[in-house]
């Protein structure tokens, strides 16, 4: 990749499954921080959290699908494709580090986060690192605040030491902290899992292509298993 390709975004998630939620995050988050493009990362086997109802490759071709008729996102397969061959959990740090090499020195890295991550990223693996190989821009929306910066943890020190603006993002490959304002969506992937264990639609709350997908395969129909 060139030295001159624009800023890329990184979704990291479990997409289990995808919702207009992620897709509005990402569109969002483009159009406030300049991005060329977002990169849709679904987890092989994400840490700090339950197992995923659904299979690693059916998460992907959810995302695949509704990605299709979305000019400047794009899915990266690589995380799924290691899960079947690995059972240890994916790690952003390793994630970046793996995009890092193939994007090369110079391109502007931007990890998406919401406020929720945010905050909680002392729990992640070798969290620290993180900054060395991407920004990091934070999805704010009301009832989810970013409540960080003025505590003395590590983090709220980094906080205060690398925010700044979407127009610093590609003045550098990484290190900053750049938070944004989105739409507010009440939507989320566990709430969209139990309406379909209870029968109810979750048309518009995922794309249509996710909805065909999820009808087709009867995914999450029941509360345990599919
Ligand atoms: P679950 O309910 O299973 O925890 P989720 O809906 O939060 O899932 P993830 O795949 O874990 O979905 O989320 C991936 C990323 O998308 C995270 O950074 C999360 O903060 C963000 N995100 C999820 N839902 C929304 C939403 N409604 N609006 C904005 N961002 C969202």
């Amino acid at each position: 990749m060139s030295e001159a390709a624009g800023a890329l975004g990184i979704l990291g998630g479990t997409f289990d499954p995808l919702h207009v939620g992620h897709l509005r995050l990402a569109i969002e988050a483009r159009e406030a921080l300049g991005l060329a493009e977002v990169c849709f990362v679904p987890a092989g086997n994400p840490a700090l959290r339950d197992p995923p109802r659904a299979a690693a490759p059916v998460r992907l071709a959810m995302v695949e699908r509704a990605l299709a008729s979305l000019p400047g996102c794009s899915a990266d397969p690589a995380e799924v494709q290691a899960a079947t061959a690995n059972p240890a959990p994916s790690y952003t740090v390793d994630t970046l580090l793996r995009l890092r090499a193939q994007h090369g020195p110079q391109r502007a890295l931007v990890l998406l986060l919401g406020a929720d991550a945010f905050a909680r990223l002392e729990s992640w693996h070798r969290w620290r690192e993180l900054f060395g190989l991407a920004h990091i821009a934070v999805a704010t929306r009301p009832g989810h605040e970013l409540k960080v910066g003025a505590g003395d943890t590590a983090l709220d020190a980094e906080f205060r030491a690398r925010t700044g603006a979407a127009a610093d993002l590609s003045a550098a490959p990484a290190g900053r902290i750049v938070p944004f304002a989105i739409t507010a969506l009440e939507i989320s992937a566990t709430a969209i899992r139990e309406r379909l264990a209870r029968g109810l639609s979750v048309r518009h709350l995922v794309p249509d292509p996710v909805l065909d997908y999820i009808e087709t395969h009867q995914l999450y129909r029941t509360p345990h298993g599919h």
